[in-house]
């Protein structure tokens, strides 16, 4: 991995920069550079030809000052400690802007879940709560879906958690299905999240989010909520999506249901009808209004981000944006919402999840969509509001800063409270 596209650097070099803005005091900010606590798990599983396979599995706990540490798990093939670290540190800033009583952590396993069947899947699944099993728990971490992780696999983690601990603990995980006190509406939280803010900083520049333009980078559980729920909520025109194959562009817009059954059928959305053809690189530089990166990480960088004509960006994808490629369109006046912000409505439910199961009751889905609105238009104007105190003070600093600072903040509030320093 290049040295600049190193995510748990970038994490640190983003701390560090708002450090420097914020002087935030020595000790804390070298305890909030590294993670507390990082596990190296081998889990060996049994493949369905009767052969066992050891994989690799991660879990970094990187603070716990506010609450529980929290995150979710992807399955990827190139999985690696320092995206885990850095995934874990953007969710103890996700949880602290969010203002929910959680510190953050990251999991994650090397594998290929497109060559693994369920038997498979559930054998390496229930193998890695095994091995963190001791670390985790409702007060102590509590994981959830991510890349490549689904409600299902959440549902055999919980029942192999519950069985190590012998009884049931719906709420040492998140995410869950309905069936076993997963919470309505976590399945389009992180979307549904994505659209609140979005429609709150339209209304900041101005613009109307009926006639705006949007292209989604990503056709997963993020950006394909994403395009369903900007058509329902504001009949927004999405002209441009894509998956790992490849994207589409309809000048006109792209219908969503027929969308969705294409992909359904023909496993890409290369196959929708009458589209333009375009890359993934391409998708990104299109003159829209807003870009949704919902994808992977490192999409926009030094190489790229000159050619970004979008007037807002919002990162739905973890860590979409490269601090160099952030410079540039914060120069460009391109106004760029870091991804723990606009993603954080998927924590926000996992929050949700969590409180129905460990008090037992349990919401509506207008409940949870209601509360989710309320944190993320807090957190939009805690964004925005740390920014005009800036540039009251002289000072102009992105969105990201400006983010990074409230959660900061927190977090070494809470450690200078509870005497860490
Ligand atoms: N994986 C999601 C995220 O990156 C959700 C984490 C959670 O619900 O704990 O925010």
């Amino acid at each position: 991995m290049k040295e600049e596209l190193n995510p748990f650097k970038i994490s640190q070099a983003q701390l560090d920069s708002a450090a420097e803005i914020m002087n935030l005091d020595k000790a804390a900010h070298a305890m909030l550079r590294e993670p507390m606590r990082t596990l190296t798990v081998n889990i060996p599983a049994r493949m369905r030809d009767g052969t066992t396979k050891t994989f690799t599995g991660f879990r970094v706990q990187y603070n716990d000052a506010r609450g529980p540490c929290k995150g979710g798990i992807r399955y990827h093939p190139a999985e690696n400690i320092d995206t885990v670290k850095a995934l874990s540190a953007w969710m103890t800033w996700k949880c602290s802007l969010a203002n929910i009583p959680y510190g953050g952590a990251k999991g994650g396993i090397i594998c290929d879940t497109k060559s693994m069947n369920d038997t498979e899947l559930e054998n390496v699944s229930r193998g890695y709560i095994r091995s963190i099993g001791r670390f985790i728990g409702p007060d102590k971490d509590v994981p959830a879906p991510d890349v490549y992780t689904t409600p299902q696999i959440m549902a055999w983690m919980m029942d192999e958690y519950s069985k190590m601990v012998g009884h049931n603990e719906f709420g040492v995980i998140t995410g869950k299905p309905l069936e076993i006190w997963g919470s309505e509406g976590r399945g389009d939280s992180t979307a549904m999240g994505g659209m609140f803010v979005m429609r709150e900083a339209v209304k900041n520049m101005k613009m109307d989010v009926k006639k705006a333009k949007i292209a989604v980078q990503g056709f997963g559980n993020a950006g394909m909520y994403a395009f369903g729920l900007s058509k329902r909520l504001f009949r927004s025109k999405v002209v441009a999506v894509s998956d790992s194959q490849g994207g589409i562009y309809v000048e006109g817009g792209i219908d969503y249901d027929k969308l969705v059954e294409v992909k359904k059928k023909a496993g890409t959305v290369q196959a929708y009808p009458g589209a333009e053809k375009i890359t993934n690189e391409k998708l990104l530089e299109l003159g829209v209004d807003v870009l949704i990166p919902a994808a992977l990480e490192n999409q926009i960088t030094a190489a790229n981000a000159d050619r970004i004509k979008a007037k807002l960006v919002l990162e739905l994808a973890n860590g979409p944006v490269t601090p160099d490629a952030d410079a540039i369109l914060f120069e460009k006046g391109i106004v760029d919402l870091p991804d723990f912000l606009v993603n954080s409505g998927g924590v926000i439910g996992s929050y949700f999840e969590w409180a129905q199961n460990i008090s037992g009751y349990y919401w509506t889905a207008d409940d949870v969509y209601g509360k989710l609105d309320t944190i993320m238009t807090k957190s939009y104007k805690s964004v925005a509001d740390t920014q005009k105190q800036y540039a009251g003070k002289g000072k102009k600093i992105s969105p990201r800063m400006a983010a990074y600072i409230v959660a900061v903040s927190r977090v070494a509030a809470a450690m200078k409270t509870r005497g860490w320093y």
